[in-house]
């Protein structure tokens, strides 16, 4: 059994994923070119977005969308306290201060009140992260960053087409970011990255920014971040599945919510109501976790644990001199979280042996 499964995936492509390919190799477009060019256009009108702007993976795209908005020294910004490093790492190199805000008690995503006491003079913007595939909530983080007048940023590298309210992340924030890296829900085969937005000068920005600061005239220092064609080309033949997947990993969800429904030492995910969840992982909570991994690991059932610990407690973060008890939502969910193997190619018969082999362990225990 696998955790995710892009063998599966590939081989439902081929030939049509060869065929892509070569004609890249044909036409020698390997750094943006007419494939890269289709992907943001196409990218842009199926999330519901003015502008997609590519780059080279979904961290650049944070920090290209942090610098667009002005992020630097003595500014504070604000992130969740259980997510991937990307977003705090990206918040130092701007020179800023990252700030990190609990997460809430049901959906793993940033807590809106613990938002609240965080802000002070100093704080410039929000990054929400729509963790595992299930929004952040959009309504409360964008009154609170309106009425204080921070920008906001969207970290969707794991929710591709989740929705909040029947509307697309991404879309909710002065930018929202998005990673392509080959193991998320729509992935290329190597990195790859973009950044959407529905404000001309934003987008203007991150077009120079992410390539050197323009062609012809250098307006300002920028970085190289850029899509590669063959991604391009690949993400596009993925772009026509990728309903089905979504709706595949949704019906994987359901699934294994009805296989653990009488079993009460297994918290399963939880979804906020009005919102598309798009199960990128789908993350249990039990107790003596590390048990049970051991004990599925020997029964041949990989699974993974996103993340060890809370965000500030990695030691890249003990400058910053936390305490026990600074978030405890996250740090008890970093003991208790298990990520059980989801992908649009899971048999029903997988889903209950790995249920099956998780009861017998209760019962041995
Ligand atoms: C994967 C991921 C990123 C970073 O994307 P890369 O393309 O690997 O740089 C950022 N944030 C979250 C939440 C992610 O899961």
């Amino acid at each position: 059994m696998k955790f995710v499964d892009l063998k599966a995936q590939h081989d439902e492509l081929q030939p049509e994923l060869n065929l892509a390919i070569s004609r890249v190799i044909e036409d020698s477009s390997f750094i943006r070119g007419p494939d890269v060019v289709e992907f943001e256009t196409r990218f842009a009108k199926a999330i519901g977005v003015k502008h997609c702007i590519s780059c080279g993976n979904g961290t650049d795209a944070l920090y290209i969308a942090q610098k667009a908005l002005g992020a630097g020294p003595g500014d504070e910004v604000i992130t969740p306290s259980h997510t991937w490093i990307s977003t705090s790492e990206t918040i130092t190199q701007t020179g800023a201060t990252p700030i990190f805000v609990d997460t809430e008690p049901r959906y793993f995503t940033l807590c809106p009140n613990d938002l609240v006491r965080k802000i002070t003079p100093r704080t410039k913007g929000v990054i929400v992260v729509h963790l595992y595939g299930l929004p952040a909530n959009m309504t409360e983080i964008r009154n609170i960053c309106d009425a204080q007048g921070l920008w906001l940023i969207e970290d969707c590298a794991q929710a591709h087409f989740a929705e909040f309210e029947g509307q697309t992340v991404g879309t909710f924030g002065d930018l929202g970011t998005f990673s392509f890296y080959p193991g998320k829900n729509l992935g290329a085969m190597g990195d790859a990255g973009a950044v959407v937005t529905n404000r001309d000068d934003l987008s203007e920005f991150v077009t120079s920014f992410a390539r050197h600061g323009g062609k012809g005239n250098h307006t300002i220092e920028g970085i190289c971040s850029r899509m590669d064609g063959i991604q391009a080309a690949v993400l596009n033949l993925k772009l026509t599945h990728i309903d089905r997947w979504t709706e595949a990993r949704i019906a994987a969800a359901e699934r294994y919510d009805l296989l653990f429904e009488d079993m009460d030492n297994v918290e399963t995910p939880e979804v906020r109501p009005g919102c598309r969840h798009v199960f990128h992982l789908y993350v249990i909570r039990i107790d003596h976790r590390d048990a049970l991994k051991a004990y599925l690991a020997e029964h041949g059932i990989p699974t993974g644990i996103h993340y060890t610990r809370a965000l500030p407690f990695y030691d890249a973060y003990k400058y910053l001199k936390h305490q026990p008890n600074d978030f405890p939502v996250s740090e008890k969910d970093a003991m208790r979280i298990l990520s059980l193997p989801l992908h649009p190619h899971i048999t029903e018969d997988e889903q209950a042996h790995v249920v099956d082999t998780i009861k017998g362990y209760f019962a041995r225990a």
